[in-house]
């Protein structure tokens, strides 16, 4: 294995870790409160700076260079989890949508925005009371004219109030197709920001169309089979994966600074065993959780035949170890860490959704065990 990191990206990890140094290590929740409309315009004042600084690039056209990445992201994860999975969204999976199954006229018209930070992207899979790992979809889009009627809804959309563009995954009479639904389109209805236990800086809501026109240059596919749709899949669960990692840091450095500077019975807590040993425990699950998200990374780089597989463990690993990790400093931060807005706190209602979104903790596992029985 080789984790090296190359030379633009450790310039791109540098200048990331820079923008948020000082007063501007928030997240989005602090930064822009519960309304919509500031959401979009911190997100989007972010986007600029993080495409200023080459963020918004990488991967964009599909290299392979996953283990760089994933460093890199862990950084921006663990300094603003909203505001990761928000650019993440429209970066590395709208972006990339677009980029790598894209036609010339698409990229012409959304990439370079969207690699300045002009414009905010959401990717609209899954539907409710389904998952489609096992269901086909219900969203349809029927051919009409020169383009397609879009109908169908989507339960939870990142970013969905904030976008300016939603693609929206749909099956039509000759395979799936993804559509680039503009906001405010005819037959578009977005829902209200959803109230949600963790994530608090994130906007996210509900799709639904009904008979949404959507041009032919507005449609991506449609595609014969499913590889495109697991592939956007691996898209997300490898920045799921990457927000586990980010959150296990902002937890295990929360403790570990409090249990230094925090006194009891005249000593700093660090001296005590017991605190001592559930550092212990952070340390190693952060150092493994690392080890193995790079390594799936690593295989995933190297096309292995293993490599979907170890993206399954890599991403129940880190996502359960990141919900292990705040409880445990939460704990160390004692009555601090159970008041509201504290890193281990909100990790410890952010790793949830880590679990639930893209391939969940228990279909994951279903995958891994279909890996290891060759099915
Ligand atoms: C905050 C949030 C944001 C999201 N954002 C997006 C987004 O931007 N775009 C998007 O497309 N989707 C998004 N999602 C949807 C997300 O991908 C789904 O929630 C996830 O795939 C799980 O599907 P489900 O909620 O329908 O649960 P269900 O599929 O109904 O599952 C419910 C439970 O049963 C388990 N289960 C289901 N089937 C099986 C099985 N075959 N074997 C064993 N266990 C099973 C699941 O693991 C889960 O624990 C978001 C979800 C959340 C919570």
């Amino acid at each position: 294995m080789n984790f090296d990191f190359g030379e633009k990206e450790t310039v791109v990890r540098e200048k990331i870790k820079g923008l948020f140094d000082g007063d501007s290590v928030a997240d989005l929740a602090s930064l822009a409160g519960e309304d919509v409309e500031e959401i979009r315009g911190a997100t989007l004042k972010f986007l600029g700076l993080l495409g200023k600084e080459g963020f918004l690039t990488l991967g964009l056209d599909n290299e392979k260079n996953y283990v760089n990445l994933t460093s890199i992201q862990e950084g921006l994860a663990a300094v603003s989890p909203s505001l990761f999975i928000a650019a993440e969204v429209t970066a590395r999976i709208f972006g990339r949508l677009v980029s790598v199954y894209g036609t010339t006229d698409q990229k012409d018209e959304i990439i370079p925005s969207l690699r300045e930070g002009r414009l905010i992207g959401a990717v609209a899979m899954s539907e409710d009371a389904m998952n489609i790992e096992d269901d086909p979809l219900n969203t349809t889009g029927i051919s009409s004219g020169d383009g397609f009627h879009v109908t169908g809804s989507k339960g939870h959309v990142v970013n969905g109030p904030i976008a300016d563009w939603i693609a929206v995954a749909a099956k039509t009479d000759d395979g799936l197709a993804f559509f680039l639904v503009k906001k405010q389109s005819e037959g578009l209805a977005v829902g209200q920001r959803l109230a949600m236990l963790g994530y608090n800086g994130l906007a996210v809501s509900a799709v639904a169309l009904e008979n949404c026109p959507v041009p032919s240059h507005c449609v991506i596919g449609p595609f014969d089979g499913e590889k495109q749709l697991k592939t956007v899949r691996m898209w997300e669960d490898q920045i799921l994966t990457a927000s586990g990692l980010g959150l296990i840091k902002r937890s295990l450095d929360a403790a570990l600074t409090f249990a230094k500077v925090h006194r009891s019975g005249n000593k700093p807590i660090i001296a005590y065993q017991e605190v001592g040993f559930k550092l212990a425990e952070m340390v190693t699950l952060s150092q493994t959780a690392r080890l193995l998200a790079y390594r799936a990374a690593w295989m995933a780089e190297a096309g292995d035949t293993e490599a979907a597989v170890l993206a399954h463990c890599a991403k129940v690993f880190c996502t359960e170890s990141a919900e292990q990790v705040a409880s445990y400093a939460l704990q160390i931060l004692g009555g601090r860490g159970y008041v509201s807005g504290n890193p281990a706190e909100e990790g410890y209602r952010d790793a949830k959704y880590l679990q639930i979104a893209g391939t969940s903790s228990e279909i994951s596992r279903m995958k891994i065990a279909d890996g290891v029985l060759g099915i």
